[in-house]
């Protein structure tokens, strides 16, 4: 992170400098396959931070490395911001509402837009940017780029439709009317399994309701979140309206929830962490949305289509190595058809071998970080020794990298930590159920409420299980859909508010009130 950088004009990416002298051993990216990447790391960018309308190092010139999870190499550098830099950050953001609150909604969207169609045209270099530093297969990253921008346009539109009304007044020498108003300037705390999907709810949502915004993006992956910034900044964003920070996560959250200037907190994270930061924004009085953790059941009935359920959840297990809040792993399967149902999930989970996402034909990358590897032993070795088997898996791959082989657990009791802690990682546990009620009771055991799977043919199994099942997303017979226009949240410990549709929106915006008498 050097001075030199903002100078350095004939780089395709103005806000990047080439790495430096950290290229030597980039060509043995070693994976559980034998297969190589087709291009070095060399082309990773160094991160800034975004403040004001500027690409800048942090006031003290502090930086982190980032790393590969596929060799656990250091692929390049992010600046670390401190407190002045913070400060900065919600000077800007004041001054950024105001100027972005006065710009009509029609041309807020045209704005989003412009910055929409800019992202999709980069798809390409910021999903190889994504895979370096987060591990999922490039056509994963992908569709997260190309998914974002997606969400900026339906969001923008959206914000065109914010509308209030009018109320017949009691008195009719006089007016009632309801007014939707920007709730002010948002802090945005985003994590690294989908860096620039977790991103891109809340700024689009903030920004197409007027409101400023300072993210800060996951340390681990800081490369696409800054890139979908920059899709702003190039669309011509005022300055002040975005900020980007990274840091030391707890610092930032614990300066900018408190401070005056920020009106609104969201967090996407895990569920002890989500509490620590809903307590202080309610010690505070500032508005929140919570985006935590989950344990997603999948209810598979006796009339089911096993095939669709294999090829629909059992796949969707292995999507970003199980990284995922609404990843399926419970799956409670009715007795007669488990032991089948069991084999044809191994069968399935086989053809997830895990490789570098850089690899032509990769399905699973590494796990992210190696917190999750010792999460995957930790829970296996709980199984296990709780007296359940494991049907497929169970064990880390190569030496280099975070490869954790696609597990599957069979014949665990439900005491076993595996049917208690989000894994959040490719590990799924099947267990047997006599009756339909059983497998409900089962599923809204834990206090998790996030995402639910069902299948079954049976019109009134889908309806018991749409009204009982204590979740915010269910998808009966079919894969999970995160369209922009869906409500995207959860209930219980898995947090409050929503990420997609009408909803989302709604977070961002203050009701007024206002009656008037004419005389
Ligand atoms: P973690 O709870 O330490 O961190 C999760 C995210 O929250 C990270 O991006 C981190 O930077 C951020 N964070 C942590 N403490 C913070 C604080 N005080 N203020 C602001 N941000 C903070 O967990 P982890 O080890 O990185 O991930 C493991 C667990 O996190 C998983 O088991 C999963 O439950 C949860 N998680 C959930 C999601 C999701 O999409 N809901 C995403 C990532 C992680």
């Amino acid at each position: 992170m050097t001075a030199r950088r903002h100078s350095d004009k004939q780089q395709p990416l103005g806000w990047l400098a080439p790495i430096r002298n950290r290229n030597q051993q980039e060509n043995t990216m070693s994976t559980a396959t034998a297969s190589t990447p087709t291009q070095t790391a060399s082309d990773y960018p160094d991160t800034q931070l975004f403040i004001d309308g500027q690409w800048c190092d942090a006031a003290d010139g502090k930086t982190m490395a980032v790393f590969n999870p596929a060799n656990g190499q250091e692929i390049g550098r992010l600046a670390h911001a401190g407190i002045a830099d913070l400060d900065r950050a919600l000077a800007a953001a004041q001054k950024g509402f105001e100027t972005w609150r006065a710009v009509p909604a029609h041309e807020r969207q045209a704005l989003m837009r412009k910055a929409a169609q800019i992202f999709r045209e980069r798809a390409n270099e910021t999903a190889r940017h994504l895979t370096m530093e987060q591990g999922k297969p490039l056509a994963e990253a992908k569709g997260e780029a190309l998914a974002a921008a997606d969400v900026i346009d339906w969001m923008a539109d959206e914000g065109r439709r914010v509308y209030g009304r009018i109320v017949p007044p009691r008195d009719l020498r006089g007016t009632a009317h309801v007014t939707r108003h920007p709730v002010g300037p948002v802090a945005a705390f985003t994590p690294w399994n989908f860096p620039i999907n977790q991103v891109v709810r809340k700024l689009s949502a903030a920004l197409a309701t007027g409101n400023s915004i300072i993210v800060k993006a996951p340390e681990e992956t800081p490369a696409s979140p800054a890139a979908l910034m920059r899709a702003f900044v190039d669309a011509g964003v005022p300055a002040g309206v975005v900020q980007l920070v990274y840091g030391v996560p707890s610092q930032i959250s614990e300066y900018l929830i408190p401070h005056p200037i920020i009106r609104k907190i969201t967090f996407t994270g895990s569920t002890p962490v989500g509490k620590q930061l809903a307590a202080l924004a309610g010690q505070h009085m500032k508005r929140a949305t919570m985006e935590l953790g989950g344990h997603a059941p999948v209810i598979v009935c006796e009339d089911a289509d096993i095939d669709l359920a294999i090829k629909t959840a059992g796949g969707a297990k292995f999507r970003n190595a199980g990284q995922v809040c609404i990843s399926p792993t419970r799956f409670l399967v009715a007795k007669p058809i488990v032991e089948e149902f069991t084999q044809k999930f191994v069968a399935q989970a086989q053809r997830f071998a895990p490789a570098d996402g850089l690899v032509e034909g990769t399905r699973m990358g590494p796990l992210a970080n190696e917190r999750r590897i010792s999460a995957m032993q930790a829970l296996t070795a709980d199984a296990i020794k709780r007296g359940g088997t494991v049907a497929t898996g169970g064990r880390k791959v190569g030496e280099a990298g975070n490869f954790w082989a696609p597990t599957i657990l069979a014949h665990v009791p439900l005491e076993a930590d595996i049917f208690n802690q989000e894994p959040f990682g490719p590990m799924a546990v099947v267990h047997g159920f006599d009756t339909l009620d059983q497998a409900l009771t089962e599923a809204n055991r834990l206090p998790y409420g996030l995402a639910g799977y069902a299948y079954t043919q049976s019109l009134r199994n889908a309806h018991q299980i749409a009204e009982r099942l204590e979740v915010g997303l269910l998808w009966i017979n079919q894969p999970a859909a995160a369209w922009p226009e869906l409500p995207f949240g959860g209930v219980k410990d898995s947090g409050y508010g929503s990420e997609g549709g009408p909803e989302a929106l709604e977070a961002y915006l203050t009701t007024k009130s206002v009656s008037t008498f004419c005389g």
